[in-house]
């Protein structure tokens, strides 16, 4: 089968597409033929060794497809259904082992690329407005790369819930994008170099007040003006590092700026059992099949052409969610 490869440590230049030998699946796994692969940014710390992974190994943690063969103790599932996973290396390839205890049913009438979209991108949005921190109605909410994969779906998510939502974009293109998932005001983050001239950005986009969470998927560049754009008592829910990890922080400053609280949550944590995964995939599911969330499918890309995919991921030029198809 053809897979999308890291050989050692590196950029782009390191992927390569090659073939490897067919996975068996063990008792308790699944064999998928993989129709959607998802792209994601936890690759690219994979990828970099910023998460370290034994080389070479399979690129890839999510995907979309159809069951072609099951080890033993698979009784939730038979060869022939849909499903869609998270969390499961080895995703980038025509066939992937999937542990069934990781494995959700897709929904009849949702499509395998909005599946795979669901699932690392939709789930860690949907984590974010529930349980990190539940977002109120009325609620003033930051969202960092709003029109990225997990940005579009927090604008809609937390403006459903009532929420005014601010969000930051870096092209015009992208704050429309913002506006049209449902953000009430649009901030060009990429003026304001300094953390203090952004916040206030921010806070001006909130008839100067400070936001009650920061949803910060961007890490280094924006994390210190996320704190500083905060409402006494708020949250930065720091999900990722887009631009880069960011600094050890002295908790004082956070009794100095408002008594604010800081978490660095991950999805693994917030579908810890089966039935969290099961509920969580099951309300994303939900939610788009009656419409009320819509997913971007921002660009599909060959196994072949992984490395341009990667190429424009981590070049900013994406909206939505990318995926591969193998
Ligand atoms: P996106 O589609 O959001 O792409 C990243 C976006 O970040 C870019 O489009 C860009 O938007 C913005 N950005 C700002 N600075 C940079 C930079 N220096 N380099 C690259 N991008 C930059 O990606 P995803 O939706 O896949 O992921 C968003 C974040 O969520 C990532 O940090 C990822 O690791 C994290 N994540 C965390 C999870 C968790 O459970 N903790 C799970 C899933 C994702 P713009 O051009 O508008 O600035």
């Amino acid at each position: 089968m053809r897979a999308v490869v890291v050989q050692s440590p590196g950029g782009t230049e390191v992927l390569s597409v090659g073939t490897r030998p067919v996975p068996e699946p063990a008792a308790g796994d699944l064999l998928i033929d993989v129709a959607a692969a998802g792209v994601n940014f936890i690759d690219v710390y994979h990828r970099q060794g910023i998460y370290p992974m034994p080389t070479p190994f399979v690129l890839g943690v999510e995907g979309a497809g159809t069951v072609v063969a099951i080890g033993d103790d698979t009784a939730e599932f038979g060869v022939g259904d849909r499903v869609a996973w998270c969390s499961v290396p080895g995703s980038q390839a025509e066939r992937a082992v999937v542990p069934a205890v990781r494995a959700v049913p897709v929904p009849d009438g949702v499509a395998f690329d909005v599946a795979a979209a669901a699932m690392l991108q939709g789930m860690t949005a949907h984590y974010l407005v529930n349980s990190t921190y539940a977002v109120q109605p009325g609620d003033a909410v930051l969202v960092h790369a709003a029109a990225g994969g997990v940005g579009q779906l927090l604008v809609q998510m937390a403006a459903a819930k009532g929420a005014r939502v601010i969000a930051t974009a870096s092209t015009e293109h992208k704050r429309n994008k913002a506006r049209a998932a449902g953000a009430g005001a649009v901030v060009d983050y990429t003026r304001h170099d300094d953390p203090q001239s952004l916040a206030d950005a921010v806070r001006a986009a909130n008839e100067g007040a400070g936001v009650r969470v920061a949803y910060d998927g961007v890490g280094r560049a924006t994390f210190e003006a996320s704190l500083r754009s905060l409402a006494p008592r708020g949250m930065v829910a720091l999900f990722g590092g887009a631009s880069g990890q960011v600094e050890p922080l002295d908790l004082m400053r956070l009794s100095q700026l408002g008594s604010l609280f800081v978490t660095r949550p991950t999805l693994v944590h917030y579908t810890a059992t089966r039935e969290e995964l099961l509920d969580r995939a099951a309300d994303v599911f939900g939610q788009l099949t009656a419409g009320a969330l819509q997913i971007e499918i921002g660009g599909h890309y060959d196994l072949d052409d992984a490395a341009r995919a990667y190429h424009d991921l981590e070049g900013r030029r994406t909206t939505g969610k990318l995926i591969l198809v193998p």
